[in-house]
């Protein structure tokens, strides 16, 4: 992400309330762990899952966060809910938040507003007729928006949902390379971390996360970081722009 980029979520994040642009989540200082009377911390941060249902690296992901008691968020692709509908259901029933990722991943370069809010409602139904939960909570592909398409997802009171923290799992070609990114990574509540549960580093980097001695961290669903009235739903509109 390029510098330009970066001070635009900054000022963004300044002055637009959590529920509608969110890059990461409260406390997002290493003062603000909560501490143990033993002299541990815990550190609070949300891990994020982009690009799925796959059918093997989703129930990776899914095993490593049951097995942690961890919780996390999955922006799905609409065409790939309709491929494996019953991981849907599955992420949805253990507990974690649900995402929309657009139908197709459409390549914000190439995709028109109108084009892309009909993608992200397209995939709302989906997810709605599937598992009967509503999502507010969008990540465009690749974090990139247009003022026509941020315009549409105010206007629809979406939770636009970007991230502080990418590890670049995408690049991985191996799990110790996971293992070496988990123990360089330097911990912070708040911290929403980007992975991909389309490719089989995430699962290794949950496992790698939850099994780290020198801070005692949780993931927690980025939902549980907005106040209650953002879940409540409300249905995207085709746009006419
Ligand atoms: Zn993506």
């Amino acid at each position: 992400m390029n510098l330009a980029r970066q001070a635009m979520k900054r000022a963004l994040t300044a002055v637009l309330p959590r529920d509608r642009f969110l890059v990461s989540g409260p406390m997002s200082s290493r003062r603000d762990r909560s501490g143990f009377c033993d002299g541990r911390t815990q550190a609070e941060i949300a891990l994020t899952f982009d690009d799925g249902p796959h059918p093997e690296w989703t129930p990776a992901v899914l095993d490593a966060l049951a097995s942690a008691g961890w919780k996390g968020t999955f922006f799905v692709i609409g065409e790939r809910v309709e491929q494996h509908p019953d991981l849907v259901r599955r992420i949805v029933d253990e507990g974690h938040a649900i995402g929309n990722h657009t139908y197709t991943h459409s390549a914000p370069a190439e995709t028109p507003t109108a084009m892309f809010l009909d993608e992200l409602r397209r995939t709302h139904d989906l997810i709605e007729h599937l598992t009967g939960t509503s999502t507010t909570l969008v990540r465009p592909p690749l974090g990139k928006l247009t003022g026509g398409k941020f315009r549409g997802l105010w206007t629809a009171q979406q939770t636009i949902t970007l991230w502080n923290v990418d590890p670049k799992d995408f690049a991985m070609c191996a799990e110790s390379e996971a293992v070496t990114w988990v123990r360089s990574y330097g911990l912070r509540t708040g911290d929403i971390v980007l992975l991909h549960d389309r490719l089989p580093y995430a699962a290794a980097i949950v496992r790698a996360l939850s099994q780290t001695g020198e801070e005692t961290v949780r993931s927690v669903a980025v939902s549980d970081w907005l106040p209650a009235s953002a879940s409540s739903g409300m249905v995207l509109e085709a746009s006419h722009a």
